[in-house]
Order: C-alpha cells, then sequence, then structure tokens
C-alpha cells in the first residue's frame, strides 16, 4: 500500500522531486499586484488592496463584514476579544487541532476546555459538548458557570478540521441554550460548505488563515468573518490600534491592537482570490481520486459529512492501527512524499497538560490512525 500510494501521487504530481503537503500556486495576477504596491510605495497600512481582498472575501463567502489581519491567530484573538472572552473566563474547543486556538487562550489570560470530536466531521461533537455542560456546568443569572471552579465559561471555538465543516445546527442550539458565543475557527475552511451556507458565517463571528500552507495565501494574513455590522466596525477599530480618526492628532479610545493586514499581503490576497474557484474543483478531483485509489484498501479516506461541502484542504486517511500509520509516514517521508500525522492532542503538550477536559475516546481514535497526504491543488488527466 505505501510503495503504490507514492507511485500514484508522483503520477499524479508528475514528478520525481520532493512533493510537498501544501504548495501555494502563483499563476494569476499575484506578481502584478504586488509589484503595484512596490511601484507606489503603499506596502503597509494604507493602500487600496486591504478593502478590495476584504470585499472580494465578503462576497464569496456571503459574509456581512469581513476584516482583514496579519494572520489567523490574530484574527482569533480579536474574535475572541470582541465576543467578550477577558482574563479567568474557560471556553470550549477542540483537543484535536491546532495549537493556535489555545495559545490565545493562554495569552488572553483566559482557558481551553478541551472536549471530543465528532466521528463525522472530525470537529467539535455536539454530544459530547452537551454531556460535558450537563455534568459540569450550570446557568446563573442566565451566565454559564463551570460548577467546581465558578469560572465563566464564555464561548465556544469549533475548528472545521482539514476544511470538513462541524455540526453547526446541532452546536448552535447547545450555545444558545447555555448562552456562549461560538467563534468558528475556519482558519481551514475557505470554500467549504454547511448546508449551503459558507463555513464561518453561521457563527457571529469566525475566524480565517491565509497562511501560506492554507487553500489561499497572502504570506501571513487573516481574516475575522463578523455577522453584526455594529461589531465590525469596532473591530476594524481594535484591530488598527483603535486611533480615533483625526488628520494630525494620536487619541486611541481603548487598548487596541496592531493586526490590520499589510497592503503588500493583500495585494497577493486580491490575486489568490481570483483563482479560488479554480484550486477549490482542482482540490475536489483529486480527493475524489484518492478516494478511488483507496476504495477496498484497509486504509480509509476521510470524506465530508453528508450536510456539507468541504474544501479538501488537507486530505485525510485513516490507517487501520497506529503501527502501520508508523509505516506510511516512514515510507512516504522516505521516498520524498511528505505525509504528516494528525496533531498531538492539546492536552498532551505542556501549557495545557492541566487544562479541563471532557473524555477524549474519538479524539484519541484519530490521533493514533490519521495522515495528512499531498494536497496541493493539480491539473491531471
Ligand atoms: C492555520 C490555523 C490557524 C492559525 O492561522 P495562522 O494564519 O497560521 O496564524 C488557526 N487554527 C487552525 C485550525 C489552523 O489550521
Amino acid at each position: 500500500m505505501e510503495q503504490n500510494l507514492v507511485k500514484f501521487v508522483r503520477e499524479i504530481y508528475q514528478t520525481q522531486d520532493f512533493i510537498p503537503l501544501h504548495a501555494p500556486t502563483f499563476n494569476g495576477n499575484e506578481r502584478a499586484y504586488v509589484c503595484d504596491t512596490i511601484d507606489s510605495s503603499f506596502v503597509s497600512s494604507v493602500g487600496e488592496f486591504v478593502e478590495r481582498f476584504e470585499k472580494q472575501m465578503q462576497i464569496f463567502t456571503g459574509s456581512a463584514k469581513t476584516i482583514a489581519t496579519v494572520n489567523g491567530t490574530a484574527a482569533l484573538h480579536t474574535a475572541l476579544y470582541a465576543a467578550g472572552v477577558r482574563a479567568g473566563d474557560l471556553v470550549i474547543t477542540q483537543a484535536l487541532t491546532f495549537v493556535a486556538t489555545s495559545n490565545v487562550l493562554y495569552h488572553m489570560g483566559a482557558e481551553p476546555v478541551f472536549i471530543d470530536v465528532s466521528p463525522v466531521s472530525m470537529g467539535l461533537c455536539p454530544k459530547a459538548m452537551s454531556s460535558w455542560l450537563e455534568s459540569e456546568a450550570e446557568l446563573l443569572d442566565n451566565q454559564c458557570v463551570h460548577k467546581a471552579s465558578q469560572k465563566t465559561i464564555r464561548a465556544v471555538v469549533p475548528v472545521h478540521t482539514f476544511g470538513h465543516p462541524v455540526e453547526l445546527d446541532e452546536l448552535l442550539t447547545i450555545c444558545t441554550k447555555w448562552n456562549l458565543v461560538m467563534i468558528e475557527d475556519a482558519a481551514e475552511s475557505l470554500g467549504s460548505l454547511y448546508k449551503g451556507k459558507h463555513t464561518g458565517t453561521l457563527a457571529p463571528l469566525a475566524a480565517v488563515s491565509f497562511n501560506g500552507n492554507k487553500i489561499i495565501t497572502t504570506g501571513g494574513g487573516g481574516m475575522v468573518l463578523c455577522q453584526d455590522t455594529k461589531l465590525a466596525a469596532r473591530i476594524k477599530h481594535i484591530t488598527t490600534t483603535a486611533k480615533v480618526a483625526h488628520p494630525y492628532e494620536f487619541f486611541h479610545d481603548e487598548a487596541g491592537f496592531n493586526y490590520r493586514l499589510p497592503n503588500l499581503n493583500a495585494a497577493l490576497g486580491c490575486a489568490q482570490m481570483e483563482k479560488l474557484p479554480e484550486f477549490l474543483t482542482k482540490k475536489r478531483a483529486l480527493a475524489m481520486a484518492y478516494k478511488t485509489f483507496l476504495m477496498g484498501s484497509h486504509f480509509h479516506f476521510f470524506s465530508e459529512p453528508g450536510y456539507a461541502q468541504s474544501n479538501y484542504w488537507l486530505n485525510a486517511i485513516v490507517c487501520p492501527d497506529q503501527q502501520s500509520r508508523e509505516q506510511l509516514l516512514t515510507h512516504t517521508n522516505k521516498a520524498g512524499v511528505m505525509t504528516r500525522p494528525i496533531w498531538k492532542l492539546m492536552h498532551r503538550l505542556p501549557m495545557f497538560a492541566n487544562a479541563l477536559r471532557g473524555d477524549l475516546n474519538q479524539s484519541e481514535w484519530f490521533e493514533a490512525r490519521v495522515v495528512n497526504i499531498p494536497s496541493s491543488p493539480v491539473t491531471f488527466k
């Protein structure tokens, strides 16, 4: 199986060179737009590309408002702050995810609560979240409180893992019942739809990432999606040092962040957005090719949930056991075809070892078996 996979991937990408997990594609207006910012000298916080990029993203996702930021982590930080998360609060998220959300909470003085993921989406599990809340939390004056510590549980951050949308309706119902704000971590799900709606637009707030390995890239970059126009204006304000507009005076009306995306990066983003539909078509075709290839083997291709359309950001294989996972990783990487195991669960990292957590059976099951395989968009016949 390992040998056949290496051969299959090499045929798809038509190369004997090293094949990365996800490389960016620049074959549109990237060079022209970036040169434009250099020629005009507007490479930094002033320039037309930031607004244009925000507008493109607003139209593409159907989000009420969009605010560009320096990276996805900054978008998450801003969204959590705007949602009212403060020091001492608890925030529910996944144990099976990238470390960004937990890091942001750590630096805000808030704490993550790690809840299990669903077998359907690899993202936050509504059943697991509901049963943890029923046993560990109570509503006091319509405030969700963790009974043992008396800390406020303020928000919930589900992740659309590898682009596969979580069960949003069920999660949103639980959020309403417990008075929790949802912030979708849509870092990996640009182009993924939940029941026909773009991920990141069902919750009041969401964060997208444009890191180099994501579905489109701005070098580094991110975006807050916000469904409330007034809140969006405040978000724009706090990501730009909370400076009150004035021809020359410096007055800042709250402690803001310097999280604005530079014009140079936004230029790259504008060109990438023009290519996004093409990337999505190619990625879906690639996913279907992997799925067909793996059919009948002991390795299972992880497919989008029935209610969703995934962008298949990173294709994922579920190996039959941990030993076959090691074999697959060793063989493919030795052969110059990059593969990578799914993240280690957050509570295994030293800084989150003592965090609150629910039962994590499903997360552990995926942790032992899931491997990502090369997923860059590619043209194949
Ligand atoms: C990439 C990613 C982030 C962070 O985005 P950056 O742009 O790298 O800061 C956050 N959450 C998830 C799930 C991600 O994959």
